[in-house]
């Protein structure tokens, strides 16, 4: 707290040296021209005229965040001491007095200060700054109906005038929040960089430079996709130039203009009912005792394009409540400002299962027919792992150890493929590097080189050293349903000018992973029998007709899990991609993660079904 108070402070003051150089600049310059030449120009007029922030929207349009107008009560200089003001405004906004007056004094010694030290600067006794002919806000953000009773009352508020300017609202903070992102104020450090990129202006500058620039009390995108598409969102600002010229015997007046370009709408490819259902289906998971669900991830992709159809974490927040909120939010131990489809880096336990009977194919190590014995346990170099089943699964090819999640036979054929093969087929589906998804601060988690017996032995069942995201899992997912091509996700779908013409859409990137059409065949029917009759058959996904892989994967000694489940539907026409994350719980994917995605399915199955 203390570190932002004095980070907006140093903002602030910075602000003030700059408008405190600038007027030195103007008065030297004007009494240089009025003593010097006969006819000069000035160039008081001259002024920028700001722009409109884009708004951030939907798939089809439901507004996420908006920009929209904001009122403030302002006080002319000189009647700021005056108690004829104070009365009405404190009446009308449920101010007090007290208040009132404390903010005019804020104002009083804050603009003397400033004629102090021109009056220093300048050694003229009789100094007068621009502020003195201002209105300073003295309530900033009034309701709408709170502006209107001033302006059509004056002479009831003397004095007083409304500013007007723009913030972001938030119709569906909750929505989407770590998406959408945040503006904020401009810090020093920012200050700098735009600075040493050539994209501030200040006032020492002409006007007609400001474009597209920054000044030092602009806002800018901090996080999410108010941050990944700033240049897009933030539009320009137009200027006015009024000059007068002055001959020996006559002033004339010129005024150029150029009207501001309104920043973009930016449209994701969130769906507002997938994404709803996303948001619903972790909270109906938390409520529910037997889940144990604290924390965790959503994600449904579309498996034709890699489009976000809705990537939901747990727990959230409320973008519209943010700033009250901050201090809870950054103190909770579950991390809500955490964006866990992309942030969370985790082990992924026995989904990495389907890499390790990919690479055992690919590499010839097994065949779709290549029977191995389960007898429980196995033992290599002396030391014995375990299978889920106690008593051994017996003899079973590629399908239904992947159906039942059999450990010895991943260890066996993972062994047989090579810890080099493992990672690379693990790499090859986008798994451990960064998916190159347009949000800032991707998580790249890490698929590792295991060399050892133990360590190629724990990465074929996905524990170790392994770390990936929830996002990284669902596009594996899409990428065997659609037949071996990699998709960039990603939430950018276009961005329109405010009229609605679309001016820039999502252009597609992927790359196909060189494996072949029989090795996915195999995989999918497995991952298909593992949700008609294996691991997830009690999760109730078979009115989804969906394929997928359970994965627990162990937390050292805490006897804690991350529970997972990823997959695709329809197994017969894949319409969707899909991984659920279940952090830090005492449950397996099978019982502790698969149900939560039959939750969202079941709200948008429909809708699903109609996808293209
Ligand atoms: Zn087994």
């Amino acid at each position: 707290m203390f570190r932002r108070r004095v980070i907006f402070l140093l903002a602030v003051f910075g602000l003030f040296s700059v408008v405190l150089m600038a007027r030195l600049a103007q008065v030297q310059l004007a009494w240089h021209d009025r003593f010097e030449r006969a006819r000069y120009t000035r160039t008081g007029g001259n002024r920028p005229v700001e722009t409109v922030r884009g708004g951030i929207y939907t798939r089809w349009g439901t507004p996420l965040v908006r920009e929209v107008p904001s009122f403030d009560l302002a006080v002319y200089y000189d009647r700021l001491p005056e108690r004829e003001w104070k009365e009405p405004v404190a009446r009308l906004t449920g101010r007090s007095l007290m208040q009132l007056e404390e903010r005019a004094g804020q104002i009083t010694r804050r603009v003397e200060r400033i004629r102090r030290a021109v009056q220093r600067n300048t050694g003229m006794e009789h100094v007068r700054v621009v502020e003195q002919n201002e209105a300073h806000r003295v309530v900033a953000n009034v309701p709408a109906e709170v502006a209107a009773a001033v302006r059509a009352a004056p002479e009831r508020f003397p004095g007083v005038v409304v500013l007007e300017s723009a913030r972001r609202e938030y119709p569906n903070g909750e929505l989407a929040p770590h998406v959408v992102g945040q503006v904020g104020v401009m810090t020093p450090q920012r200050w700098e960089e735009v600075r040493s990129e050539g994209r501030a202006w200040t006032m020492a500058e002409p006007v007609s430079e400001i474009g597209a620039r920054y000044r030092q009390d602009d806002r800018f995108g901090r996080s999410g996709v108010e941050r990944e598409f700033e240049s897009l969102l933030r539009g320009r600002r137009g200027y006015v130039i009024n000059r007068l010229v002055f001959h020996i015997l006559k002033v004339e007046e010129e005024s150029t203009e150029e009207p501001p370009e309104p920043g973009l709408d930016v449209y994701l490819t969130l769906r507002e009912d997938f994404q709803r259902a996303a948001n619903e289906a972790l909270r109906r998971a938390a409520e529910d005792e037997e889940l144990e669900f604290r924390q965790g991830a959503l994600v449904i992709l579309d498996v034709r394009t890699g489009a976000v159809l809705a990537a939901a974490t747990y727990p959230g927040y409320d973008a519209a409540t943010y700033g009250q909120d901050i201090g809870g939010l950054a103190s909770d131990p579950r991390s809500p400002l955490l964006y866990r489809p992309t942030g969370a880096a985790l082990p992924s336990g026995s989904v990495y299962k389907i890499i390790t009977a990919i690479a055992a194919l690919e590499e010839g190590a097994v065949s779709p027919t290549t029977s191995l014995r389960c007898e429980g346990s196995a033992t290599f170099q002396g030391r014995t792992f375990r299978c889920l089943a106690r008593w051994g699964h017996g003899s079973l090819a590629l399908v239904p150890a992947i159906e039942d999640s059999c450990n010895v036979y991943f260890y066996r054929a993972g062994l047989a493929a090579g810890g080099e093969a493992l990672a690379r087929w693990g790499r090859a589906f986008g798994l451990g590097a960064p998916t190159g998804v347009d949000l800032p601060f991707e998580r790249a988690g890490q698929v590792p080189l295991a060399n050892a017996t133990f360590e190629v032995i724990n990465l074929s069942i996905g524990q170790g050293r392994l770390l990936v995201t929830p996002l990284q899992v669902a596009n594996m997912m899409a990428a065997i349903a659609n037949g071996g091509r990699l998709n960039t996700p990603h939430f950018f779908s276009h961005a329109s000018r405010p009229n609605g013409e679309t001016v820039k859409v999502h252009q597609p990137r992927n790359q196909r992973i060189p494996v072949s059409a029989g090795t996915l065949d195999a995989v999918r029917q497995g991952m298909r029998r593992a949700v008609a009759s294996g691991t997830a058959r009690d999760a109730g996904l078979e009115p989804f007709q969906a394929a997928g892989k359970t994965g627990t994967a162990e937390l050292g000694p805490s006897g804690l899990y991350h529970a997972w489940f990823a997959g695709y539907a329809p197994h017969s026409d894949p319409k969707v991609a899909f991984a659920v994350v279940n952090e830090r719980t005492s449950g397996h994917g099978s019982s502790h993660a698969a149900p939560i995605i039959g939750y969202a399915l079941e709200d948008i199955w429909d809708q699903v079904l109609e996808l293209p």
